[in-house]
């Protein structure tokens, strides 16, 4: 009995330990709560200015819309939100359309004691590929800590309301932090956060994010998140907020992701020439970042920076390959290209892969060479004679047929014969020739033997003639 009860004391320890273990680690990691009486929060609205000559400072401009006047939308819904809820003091950088430095606004956060300083933003893209929400703060110290704790909040509040997250990141420059504010706002030992709430010139984010109530909306929900992140109320005052920090303060600094994913392949799983819909796998690993987007094109666009890629799927958070289709352009023959980016839009090109034959060997494509095509109401398509007087089929082990003359029915959808037809389409073919060989035949047989006669009747009447000429 006794020794059977000091065993389970000895076997109790070790997941004891580890309780204890994980309760510290995560005190390390997440119970690193501060209690506060009130929190000062500086919103920035990005960019702004009249637009004078070497002042101009508009942001992101496309689809008639200005940058500046987005950030100024949602930065003043936010400011407005967020300034009923208690424990907080919320304070904007600027509220008109004015010029403003990046060392001012940090200037003006300091002044009034800001713990945090908050810019918003819309995003674009060189050849306008991208979509999705991201949030940059500083690589560095407490404000690493405290500016992703706060930023994974606020990105936990727009995926829930729809966001593709492009991820929270860092990204280093020549003189520690890239962005000037974060940079500056580090130097003043204020935490500093940049929200890119989606991208204005691509549709995938803009058909989101078009009006005015839209861009209001964004704002209302940073408010959210942020009063969330402090456990802030709205309309009433506390004792007191906290914060929790989701992260370590780091010891050096926090990288971008500098490499493109790895172990990136590409496979063609299934093609339907009728309606050019090819269905593919992609795989890739990334160990720095997150997998973010992926997409298929033809050989020709994925050469061509300004015009492939521009319709990139999501890649699923954690999946170690995704499948997709792709619609291939008309007349395109040749090979496909997948191409995979990371959320730090660094990016793989597999190597060019063409469709399998086994894929393309139940039809036969049908080039025709002044031929026609011609519909039909039923969904079947007639080719005769008069309108196709010569075609070149190819089937799927590349085998050419060139077939001059009738042509009757060749049934199937655009410019596509299907094999039995076409095997039947052949043998009518083979059976009109072997008709006129056999008749040629016959005509030569029949003139042989007609000159036959006629030789064999002049050597009779000639053997006549010396008949009649023995007798006369
Ligand atoms: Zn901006």
């Amino acid at each position: 009995m006794k020794a059977w009860g000091s065993a389970m004391i000895r076997k109790s320890i070790v997941p004891m330990l580890f309780c204890i273990g994980t309760v510290f680690m995560s005190c390390v990691l997440s119970c690193n709560a501060m209690a506060y009486e009130n929190i000062v929060i500086v919103i920035d609205p990005g960019h702004g200015g009249p637009g004078t000559e070497g002042e101009t400072d508009s942001g992101a401009q496309y689809n008639n819309v200005q940058e500046k006047n987005v950030d100024m939308i949602t930065a003043q819904a936010l400011y407005e939100e967020l300034s009923q809820y208690g424990n907080l003091t919320v304070y904007l950088t600027r509220t008109e359309d004015t010029h403003m430095d990046l060392q001012e606004r940090v200037d003006f956060a300091k002044s009034v004691g800001a713990n945090y300083l908050i810019s918003v933003h819309y995003n674009a893209s060189a050849h306008h590929r991208f979509y999705g929400s991201e949030i940059f703060t500083s690589a560095f110290g407490e404000e690493y800590a405290k500016g992703y704790s706060l930023a994974a909040t606020i990105m936990s509040w727009w995926v829930e309301d729809g966001c593709v997250s492009k991820g929270i990141k860092t990204r280093i420059g020549r003189n520690g932090d890239y962005y000037g504010l974060i940079r500056m706002g580090r130097e003043a030992g204020i935490p500093t956060i940049i929200l890119e709430h989606g991208y204005l010139d691509n549709d995938t984010d803009f058909t989101h994010l078009n009006t005015e109530e839209a861009w209001k909306h964004m704002g209302i929900l940073d408010a959210t998140a942020i009063a969330d992140h402090f456990g802030a109320k709205k309309g009433v005052v506390s004792a007191g907020i906290e914060e929790n920090l989701v992260v370590a303060v780091p010891t050096g600094q926090m990288d971008d992701d500098q490499t493109p994913p790895v172990n990136v392949s590409f496979t063609i799983d299934g093609y339907d020439p009728v309606s050019r819909v090819l269905s593919y796998t992609v795989s890739a690993k990334e160990q720095d970042s997150f997998l973010m987007y992926y997409d298929v094109d033809t050989q020709t666009l994925a050469a061509d920076e300004d015009k492939g890629f521009m319709h990139l799927n999501v890649w699923q958070n954690g999946a170690e390959s995704m499948q997709g289709t792709y619609i291939v352009p008309e007349g395109y023959e040749g090979p496909f290209v997948a191409r995979v980016y990371n959320n730090y839009e660094k990016f793989t090109d597999t190597e060019p892969v063409t469709i399998p034959a086994e894929y393309l060997g139940n039809t036969i494509m049908l080039s025709g060479n002044g031929g026609t095509y011609i519909g039909g109401s039923d969904g079947d398509t007639g080719i005769t004679g008069s309108e196709m007087p010569k075609v070149t089929l190819q089937d799927g082990s590349g085998a050419t047929w060139t077939l001059e003359g009738a042509l009757d029915e060749a049934k199937g959808a655009d410019f596509i014969v299907d094999p039995d037809n076409l095997k039947e389409n052949v043998r009518h073919y083979i059976g009109f020739i072997a008709a006129i060989v056999v008749a040629a035949l016959m005509l030569i047989a029949a003139l042989v033997l007609a000159i036959a006669s006629n030789v064999s009747r002049k050597k009779r009447k000639n053997s006549r003639n010396d008949i009649n000429n023995t007798r006369y």
